[in-house]
């Protein structure tokens, strides 16, 4: 028999956030009558778009475009956009692309149901972020569930859309945060990721101003087997008390990341990244100093508007000096409506950018692997997150508190079993072992 159910696909670009969002937009739609289906099998299909690159930009009008082909063809379908890109275009996506049905911005995620009744063609972009305490997310089923802690930033990186797109910092109550964690834990979820844009500034705009260590202690009290992460932090925002519980918690896992986005003071502060190298070298070194195992990840542009050469060398030196585990890397890509992206006489050739970014991955590779290698003869926990079958071998991969996968064969472990495993070897990636 056909569900009678009407179907939805979203298909999501971009960060944890936006994936969290569509969470949220499955959770809200399936109040009204609305199910998950594949792509082909939809007839209502968004586009959750990210801004932070024109490649991605790219990446959602190419399948905008493919969806045009099929409304083409005869198929009765709703397109809609969302996320970054819509905040920003708004109304210029409608006319870039007549055959669009419905375009609304992040913070009209909650409106969605109410805008589909609407005739004709509808934009619904609200400047202003409204307050969203209780998200109603429908979770894949999964090892891992994001769990918005916050959303928004207050910091305007010079080259970032962010706060444009998603408004100023809100956090959302203890309270709220913890009756969704224990949802989560009794969904039978294995880890928990705190998102926000700027975690350490969890809190500051609530009544009490819980700290973010408060948070993370409260939430390590709850019962059960699960793991609990974070992301993103803001060098000098993470405070003392963060590490502390970090380094005291039980389930929470010893894992930075850390944007530090260069490694020079004047390209910093073109940035305005409110630290400095020295600032953010301190922070990398109390916690590698005070946390065993732990790793630090990093994010990275290359070719920043004026960035010299012998600038885009000390970011290389202070990769390698502080030992990062692993760092996302970009080359500069300009956003509309940023005062770097105004910067136009300062651009960096794209082929310089692109022989500084593969540079820059270079190093990332030879420190990953110089981070791997540390681990070699350890015996560590590792949560089992799938499981593949080599020749007629079966090979369980999962990760290490400190986020570092791990590859081992076994026989009688499951995807969502914690297994302590002895490491003997490292790759550039990952690592290899063996249950013990
Ligand atoms: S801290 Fe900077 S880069 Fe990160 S979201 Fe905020 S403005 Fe963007």
């Amino acid at each position: 028999m056909h569900s009678l159910k009407k179907k939805i696909y979203i298909e999501t670009l971009g960060c944890q956030m936006n994936k969290s969002d569509t969470e949220r937009i499955f959770g809200i739609m399936s109040h009204f009558g609305y199910e998950q289906a594949e792509e082909n099998e939809a007839d209502f299909l968004i586009i959750n778009t990210c801004s932070i690159r024109q490649l991605s930009e790219d990446k959602a009008y190419s399948k905008l475009g493919s969806w045009n082909a099929r409304k083409k063809r005869g198929e009765k379908l709703v397109i809609g956009v969302c996320g970054c890109v819509a905040q920003m275009e708004g109304e210029k996506l409608l006319k870039k692309f007549p055959y669009l049905d419905l375009v609304f911005g992040t913070h009209n995620i909650y409106e969605l149901p109410s805008l589909l009744e609407t005739r004709g063609k509808v934009c619904a972009i609200r400047k202003e972020a409204v307050k969203e305490e209780d998200f109603n997310i429908i979770r894949n089923k999964n090892i891992n569930a994001w769990l918005p802690i916050m959303e928004g930033c207050n910091n305007f990186c010079t080259y970032c859309v962010v706060p444009y797109t998603r408004g100023r910092e809100r956090s959302r109550s203890v309270d709220v945060i913890i009756n969704e964690a224990k949802q989560i834990i009794k969904d039978g979820f294995k880890e928990i990721t705190l998102l926000g844009q700027n975690v350490d500034s969890y809190g500051k705009d609530l009544e009490n101003k819980p700290t973010f260590a408060y948070l993370l202690s409260e939430l390590d009290k709850l019962e059960g087997d699960f793991r609990i992460r974070f992301t993103t932090s803001y060098p000098t925002d993470i405070t003392d008390e963060v590490i502390k519980t970090v380094k005291c918690g039980k389930k929470i896992c010893e894992c930075f990341h850390i944007p530090m986005q260069s490694g020079n003071d004047r390209v910093l502060k073109a940035m305005n990244r409110r630290y400095n190298v020295a600032e953010y070298r301190k922070i990398v070194q109390k916690i590698q100093n005070e946390i065993e195992n732990v790793t630090v990840t990093s994010d990275f542009i290359a070719g920043f508007p004026s960035e010299t050469e012998e600038e885009f060398q000390d970011t290389i030196t202070q990769i390698k000096e502080l030992c990062l585990d692993y760092s996302n890397t970009a080359a500069y890509s300009p956003r509309p409506n940023t005062p770097a992206g105004r910067m136009t006489d300062k651009f960096i050739p794209d082929e310089i950018k692109k022989e500084r970014l593969q540079r820059l991955n270079e190093t990332v590779r030879e420190a990953s692997f110089i981070s791997n290698k540390k681990y070699v003869g350890k015996t560590l926990e590792v949560l089992v997150e799938k499981e593949n079958y080599k020749d007629d071998r079966r090979v369980l991969e999962g990760r290490l508190r400190n986020n570092k996968v791990v590859h081992f064969e076994s026989k009688t472990h499951n995807v969502g079993d914690f297994v302590n495993v002895k490491l003997n070897k490292a790759s550039l990636w990952c690592l290899f072992g063996e249950e013990v």
